[in-house]
């Protein structure tokens, strides 16, 4: 089953449906001019049984950011939160039997909905959860990718790329089905202003290990705020690493030692390589993660699975009767 909040003459209106259909004017400013945004976060057993989400609430900070950025009303915590325990009571049941790992991926999605072609915002709105099971994370997922530099830009400049509207993944398609198609697994995308800094990778954050083992990242106004991201880089200060956002200059690639990108579907997803036509820098053997990769990848999960203390606060419990 699905949750359906409506925002009409003011007021929140909410129901569960288990149709897989929603109805809009074909005058809607979700369908016509991109006014849409949505989130992305799974749900999951850990070792002692409990149904978690992973960090809702900076999913729910995220989606009110990325609809103020498009004059849509923002959503209320109770109705986000309440789609969400509600969808995943439904549907936990259907997730395939892999025991703890198996996971709901999650998928709040948020439309103006109106009918008049002005380019104005709709005065409508229509927010929904649905879900769709995924597999555990098994160490077989975790294998090195190589990445091809992009040669389309993700989002445009002084645009909305820092939010998770669904007109960025429009020109983000053509650049991974690029990337697959020349043979690789993901394209990595430079910041569309000077074509010069590492932005993201696909649908996930960058990061690497410089030589004298820091941990970095790019800080950049184009890319998406990752929630694996941020909780990766407070896990691996309380670890001991010295962690820097900064622009990364292209150059910058030749010189690491390890490099991963991270994101909800995957966690953490070592790199083997990054290519960028006669240019290829290599990390590793190609063939295993580097051992601080791994390190962190292998913490996150531990969290994420309720075997850490520490983090412990990260999942929200939902309530399953
Ligand atoms: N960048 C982009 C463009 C994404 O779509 C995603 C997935 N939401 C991410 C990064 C990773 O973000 P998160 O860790 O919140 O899933």
């Amino acid at each position: 089953t699905r949750y359906r909040a409506w925002y009409r003459s003011g007021q929140w209106q909410a129901a569960m449906t288990s149709d897989n259909t929603i109805t809009l004017p074909e005058g809607s400013q979700a369908l016509n001019y991109g006014q849409q945004c949505f989130e992305g976060l799974k749900a999951y057993t850990t070792v002692d049984d409990r149904v978690v989400l992973f960090r809702p609430d900076l999913n729910y900070q995220r989606l009110n950011r990325s609809a103020r950025r498009l004059m849509m009303q923002e959503v209320p915590e109770r109705v986000f939160m309440e789609g969400l325990e509600r969808v995943v009571r439904d549907n936990f049941a259907y997730v395939p039997p892999y025991g703890y790992g198996a996971s709901l991926y999650m998928r709040p999605l948020y439309l103006g909905v109106g009918d008049n072609l002005g380019l104005k915002s709709a005065e409508d709105f229509l927010f929904t959860v649905y879900c769709s099971p995924v597999g555990p994370y098994y160490k077989d997922g975790f294998k090195p990718i190589s990445l091809m530099v992009s040669s389309y830009d993700r989002a445009a400049p002084r645009g909305t790329g820092h939010v998770k509207v669904g007109g960025n993944y429009a020109g983000g398609m053509l650049a991974s089905q690029e990337a697959r198609e020349a043979g690789f697994g993901e394209a990595i995308f430079l910041d569309a202003a000077t074509r010069s800094y590492v932005d993201e990778v696909g649908t996930s954050n960058f990061f690497a290990f410089t030589s004298d083992g820091t941990l970095v990242t790019p800080r950049s106004p184009s890319i998406l705020e990752s929630i694996t991201r941020i909780s990766l880089l407070e896990v691996a200060r309380s670890m001991g690493f010295k962690v820097e956002e900064r622009p990364i200059a292209i150059e910058e690639l030749a010189d690491f030692e390890e490099a991963g990108c991270c994101g909800t579907a995957a966690v953490i997803t070592p790199i083997a390589s990054i290519n960028q036509g006669p240019l290829n820098y290599q990390y590793g053997d190609g063939v295993n993660a580097g051992p601080r990769t791994l390190q962190l990848y292998e913490r996150l999960l531990d969290i994420q699975l309720g075997k850490d203390q520490e983090f412990a606060h990260w999942l929200h419990p939902v309530p399953m009767d």
